[in-house]
């Protein structure tokens, strides 16, 4: 009989990071090397970018769509980002933790705070990049803002920074595989915590303790 019951529930985990921080390409490669990971497909209100897919980047819907979505309760969380919402789908989240599955959120600061007030045990892991300097070179790369777009994703990467105090673990993404490798550790260490042990199995100590007096092949030790 195994000492340690295993928690059947799947944990939730949120990674969270500034823009262009690679966080996209850092969760691709998780999901790459560990089958019990998934991550969740969140609802936006945004305009498709360059290399999105539909219901798998995001679930793409209007603003009034995702509206009567928050009016019949259907995310855990959400948030107004550069004024587009996104949100957390409730149903599905539920329904993959309690099959076992440890659940990646990809989500902005605000939302991380709510979740993590919703559900105290969740992961709080912020990606950064190595510089301001390596982020600015890595947003001209990507091509698809305006120039005042770019200074408005600035500030915001500016205010997220003053909230990495509120995060369980800070990586920074200098080479990718490096970076999934701290987060494997992380994620290896956090299954080993005893506060997510669902219990230890100490009920038959007595009656073990009794096996090991009447053992006869230890008598003669
Ligand atoms: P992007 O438009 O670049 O894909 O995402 C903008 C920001 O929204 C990112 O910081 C991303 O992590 C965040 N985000 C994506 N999905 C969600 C969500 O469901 N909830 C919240 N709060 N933020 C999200």
């Amino acid at each position: 009989m195994s000492l340690v019951k295993k928690n059947k529930k799947g944990s939730l985990i949120i990674i969270s990071g500034t823009t262009c921080a690679g966080k996209g390409t850092v969760i691709k490669e998780l999901l790459k090397n560990n089958d019990n990971l998934v991550l969740s497909t969140s609802y936006t209100s945004r305009e498709m970018r360059k290399g999105d897919i539909v219901d798998v980047t995001y679930h793409f819907v209007s603003k009034k769509q995702f509206e009567q979505k928050i009016a019949n309760g259907d995310f855990l969380e959400y948030a107004l980002v550069h004024d587009y919402y996104y949100g957390t789908p409730k149903a599905e989240i539920e329904q993959q933790l309690n099959s076992g599955k440890d659940v990646i959120l990809e989500i902005e600061v605000q939302g991380a705070k709510i979740i993590k007030e919703k559900f105290p045990e969740t992961i709080l892991i912020f990606v950064l990049a190595p510089s301001m300097q390596e982020l600015k070179r890595r947003i001209i790369a990507r091509g698809s803002e305006t120039k005042t777009q770019i200074i408005r994703r600035f500030k915001t990467a500016y205010q997220e920074l003053n909230e990495i105090s509120k995060y369980n673990y800070v990586v920074i993404n200098n080479d990718v595989i490096d970076a999934v490798k701290k987060i494997e550790a992380i994620l290896i260490s956090e299954k080993c915590r005893v506060d997510r042990i669902e219990e230890l199995d100490i009920e038959n100590q007595e009656e073990f303790m009794h096996e090991l007096l009447m053992d006869s092949h230890l008598d003669s030790k």
